[in-house]
């Protein structure tokens, strides 16, 4: 018996085993009345003799005996010939016996397994299993011996109990997740010995697997369990558990970190399937709910999201949108911090912790513009634990990160303001741009005459030095660490400790930056500005990029194009990223785009200048290119370019030599060329475009890059 065999014989067997049990236990299985109906049965099906079933069974099938037997008569010969096959017979605890002519069963062909049950030779002349044919065999059970043919009774072994439990949220079944059900809290009767015996768990809906315990020990969680060797009877204990969702919905307000401007509640929640879940939405100031989108499908501004007969964990995206200027405001050290050496009274960490107060203040006077600020309090304890690093990461989502300071060194003559800007390529315009509005402002104010200052400083990598601009780069948000000149300058030193001049500071620094960002005081927004750098460019046979820079509060940007560059020009995209790659357009033809910026207000939008006009032209994108060199030729390999109808080769002598075209390729699905023909030890450079007819007309793409071989 090859495995195969093995497993598919088993099973047939416990379906038998199987059925009948369950079916006793349902009592819809009629003992008497059903015995006299029927001999034997093959899975579902019923036959009136057991001669009937042996002549339908199949190879692996099961017949199962449905109560006590005599053959030998004509309706029952006890002949068994299935040339070829492999079956079981299953005696289902009854009796088979042989008339007073015969022994019982007559094996002609064929393997029978046989289980279960009572034989019993009623003729002392023929055996009871008579096996005729060379192959023929009758098989018991595993781990019984097989009894000589010529026994006059044998009982035949049943096998093992295996009883299975459950908490009823799922079933048990034999062989296949589709197999015969397998009673629970019953125990049911398998094959004995080495034969594997499978048995799948299939959860109701809404529920898995969630444990198993066999025999009283745990043992992994499994949709199946394999009993490989049954010589003892078992337990098998399977819990169904819920399956639950864990449902976060998160907060978008266009470019920004997710989860700022909206107060989710609860925040997250875990939902059994099936179950209902309602999130709350409470929209913090300076933040306008657009839309709440649930698994794709916009619901509109909604404050109350109510999930229900959740069968799956949901996708929630709040849309939000600023509607305010956001600022991130840090009073630098804290409380006794950097003691004047000049000014007995002066501290950094206290004068700047008093401008900042004014300062947060002032800016709040501008409806449009949010304050919060680094920490609660001046304490030391709060203070130190919290780095220049973490302050300017707290800007995460702002529009500014704005640090306050007083500068220091070893000579009292130093007397100059000095706004310190961010590296990050991204925030320096917006950084440098306020902190020069900035500087000249305080020097103004403070009455110094030593000029102001800009200063930028790189660690090793390239980064910015001080903590405050790192963190705050690392979050994407410009930053300004302003110095109000020197406090180791006495005039400085003792003009910071003035209340009324911080006040007359804070005024003036809250002025220049709601003026910078286009904020008036009146509750107004006023225009963004324009982008300060623009540039749009063929991105692929049929698409264009345009890509821009950040103007600071804009809420967005509307992108026009137009065929030529004089207009007439019609929006193609409102976006709040920093880039739009136009789709669908013609290979070749060339496209003018111009930008603006635009700030949503409760009066419309407030839109900035547009950029100048760039054009862009459509080409088959660059392919890559390898080119490998063997003897006396050069084989190019390139990437296929999407929608290049054939592609061109070109070659150079050397690196310097005239460019030229040395094939065409007419083929889009042609990646490969060699040259061949070529002088051994010669350097030759190789460049390959893909190109596409367009109206009779070639366009070609852009080049690859080069790539140089020497000949072997
Ligand atoms: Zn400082």
């Amino acid at each position: 018996m090859n495995r195969n065999k093995s497993a598919k014989t088993t099973r047939r067997l416990a379906l038998c085993i199987v059925l009948t049990l369950a079916l006793i236990v349902n009592g819809s299985f009629v003992t008497g009345a059903y015995a006299e109906q029927y001999a034997a049965s093959i899975g579902t099906q019923n036959y009136q003799t057991l001669d009937q079933a042996l002549n339908a069974v199949k190879d692996g099938e099961t017949i199962c005996l449905l109560g006590d037997l005599v053959t030998g008569s004509q309706t029952e010969p006890g002949i068994i010939n299935k040339p070829g096959i492999e079956f079981n017979l299953d005696l289902g605890g009854k009796t088979i016996s042989g008339n007073s002519q015969t022994g019982v069963l007559q094996l002609k062909s064929g393997k029978v397994n046989l289980y279960n049950g009572q034989i019993i030779n009623t003729n002392s002349g023929t055996p009871a299993l008579a096996v005729f044919g060379e192959s023929s065999k009758f098989i018991f059970p595993t781990g019984y011996a097989t009894p000589g043919t010529d026994a006059s009774q044998w009982n035949i072994p049943a096998g093992y109990h295996i009883n299975f439990n459950n908490d009823g949220n799922g079933t048990v079944h034999y062989g296949s997740p589709t197999g015969p059900l397998v009673p629970t809290e019953t125990g049911s009767l398998f094959a004995g010995g080495n034969i594997p015996h499978h048995f799948y768990f299939v959860p109701n809906t809404g529920y898995l697997v969630g444990s198993l315990v066999v025999n009283g020990a745990s043992v992994p969680v499994d949709n199946q369990y394999t009993v490989l060797n049954l010589t003892k009877d078992q337990t098998v204990r399977v819990g169904f558990k819920i399956i639950t969702f864990a449902i976060t919905p998160h907060a978008f307000t266009g470019d920004a970190p997710a989860d700022q401007g909206a107060v989710i509640s609860p925040r997250s929640a875990i939902v059994p399937y099936g179950g209902n879940q309602t999130f709350g939405i409470s929209v913090q100031p300076g933040y306008k709910l657009t839309n709440v989108v649930v698994d794709g499908v916009s619901k509109g501004p909604i404050t109350t999201i109510t999930l229900t007969d959740v069968t799956k964990a949901a996708n929630i995206t709040i849309q939000l949108e600023k509607t305010a200027f956001f600022i991130m405001l840090d009073a630098g050290h804290y409380e006794y911090y950097n003691h004047s050496p000049v000014v007995a009274t002066y501290y950094e960490g206290n004068a700047m912790w008093i401008l900042h107060k004014y300062v947060k203040q002032e800016l709040e006077k501008y409806p449009g513009i949010i304050v919060d600020t680094t920490r609660p309090d001046n304490s030391g304890a709060i203070g130190s634990a919290l780095g220049p690093y973490e302050r300017g990461a707290m800007g995460k989502g702002y529009d500014l990160v704005l640090s306050l300071h007083s500068n220091a060194c070893s000579s009292g003559a130093p007397n100059y303001v000095v706004g310190i800007c961010t590296l990050n390529p991204k925030l320096t315009t917006v950084s440098k741009g306020l902190a020069l509005k900035l500087v000249s402002t305080v020097s103004n104010v403070m009455g110094i005459s030593q000029l102001p200052r800009i200063y930028t400083k790189a660690q090793s990598d390239g980064r910015d030095w001080y903590g405050v601009n790192r963190g705050a780069s690392d979050v994407g948000v410009p930053s300004v660490i302003l110095e109000h000149s020197f406090h180791t300058n006495i005039q400085s030193a003792l003009w910071l400790l003035k209340d009324a001049n911080l006040q007359a500071l804070a005024v003036a620094e809250a002025k220049t930056i709601a003026t910078y960002y286009g904020v008036s005081k009146s509750g107004i927004v006023l225009a963004p500005k324009t982008p300060t750098s623009f540039d749009a460019y063929g991105s692929a046979y049929n698409q264009a990029k345009v890509v821009w820079t950040m103007s600071s509060g804009a809420s967005g940007y509307q992108v026009y194009r137009a065929t030529a560059s004089g207009g007439p020009y019609t929006k193609v995209k409102t976006t709040s990223l920093l880039s739009f790659t136009n789709t669908d357009l013609t290979c070749g033809k060339v496209y003018y785009y111009k930008v603006r910026a635009y700030r949503t207000t409760d009066t419309g939008n407030k839109y900035s200048n547009f950029t100048a006009v760039n054009p862009a032209r459509p080409i088959p994108a660059k392919p890559g290119v390898n080119v490998y060199a063997s003897i006396g030729k050069a084989q190019l390999k390139w990437t296929a370019v999407k929608g290049a109808q054939g592609y061109i080769v070109y070659r150079r002598a050397g690196t310097t030599g005239t460019q030229i075209r040395v094939k065409t390729i007419a083929a889009s699905d042609v990646f490969q060329w060699t040259n061949k023909g070529l002088t051994t030890g010669k350097t030759y450079t190789y460049q390959v475009r893909g190109y596409r007819v367009v109206s009779g007309k070639t366009i070609l793409g852009k080049l690859s890059t080069p790539d140089i071989v020497k000949i072997k």
